[in-house]
């Protein structure tokens, strides 16, 4: 029986790596992405390489229809099957100081961080507490433990998830479903492509940023029979920051 899991932002950086690793766990991997259809192709193309398999499930994660309609399409062509694994991974970031942020700017990165995080896994859950097995995955941020200065948006988008997660993790334990965070600190992607690395690597203690292997051999850890006895927690890949 093929088993499948759901990776949000499965096109790029972090969420390409976990991916990968969870294809090579046997799951069947769906890549969802929003609009990056040749960086999610060479993701597939990666995990087939690789001996896995999977396919590419594009909504974007800040549209609650887009995201309901894709997941009872994948219901229906799969009645039989659920996705066990959840990994609420798709980012962005919009940086500013607050007197200076937009309503869009606060808007995307909360409905885009956040809110997605809720639709998904609201759509989702029951289906794993049927089968009293699951994992919920979020990717938060050091961002979201601390705050961060410029960050705002991304900061209260974060922390809200990490809220999110240790509700969730006291329903559904008793049914074998764990939720967890984890919290990269600053790991090479796209998305700090344009942050100045020789100067914020002096902040890490580890005087380097992270790969995004190294948040995803967490993930697969938490998502593994090994991990049953873990959930509600925040766990950070961030070089000691
Ligand atoms: P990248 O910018 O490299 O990749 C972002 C991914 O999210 C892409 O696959 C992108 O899809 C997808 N995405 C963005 N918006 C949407 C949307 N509305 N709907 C669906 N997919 C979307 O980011 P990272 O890999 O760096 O970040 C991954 C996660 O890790 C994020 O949640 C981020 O906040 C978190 N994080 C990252 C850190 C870092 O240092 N890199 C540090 C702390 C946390 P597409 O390709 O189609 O645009």
């Amino acid at each position: 029986m093929k088993k499948y899991a759901l990776v949000t932002g499965g096109s790029r950086g972090i969420g390409r790596s976990i991916c990968l690793k969870l294809a090579q766990m046997n799951y069947f991997v769906l890549i969802n992405y929003k609009s990056n259809i040749g960086e999610a192709q060479r993701t597939l193309e990666m995990i087939e390489n690789n001996g896995g398999s999977g396919a590419l499930m594009p909504f974007d994660v800040a549209k609650p229809d887009e995201i309901n309609a894709a997941l009872m399409q994948w219901q229906e062509q799969n009645a039989d099957s659920y996705i066990e694994i959840l990994v609420n991974n798709a980012g962005i970031r919009r940086d500013n100081l607050m007197f200076w942020l937009t309503d869009n700017e606060w808007e995307d990165v909360i409905s885009t961080n956040l809110d997605g995080a809720f639709y998904i896994t609201r759509n989702l859950v029951k289906f794993m507490l049927n089968k009293k097995f699951g994992r919920i995955i979020n990717i938060v941020s050091i961002s979201g433990i601390n705050g961060m200065a410029g960050q705002t948006n991304y900061s209260a988008a974060k922390a809200g998830l990490i809220g999110l997660t240790k509700a969730l993790a006291l329903e559904t334990a008793k049914k074998r479903v764990t939720v967890n965070a984890v919290a990269p600190g600053f790991i090479h992607t796209d998305m700090t492509g344009d942050l100045p690395v020789d100067e914020l690597k002096k902040l890490v203690p580890a005087q380097r940023f992270g790969q995004p292997e190294e948040v995803a051999e967490l993930v697969g850890f938490l998502a593994s029979d090994k991990a049953d006895y873990i959930t509600g927690q925040v766990i950070s890949v961030s070089g000691g920051l």
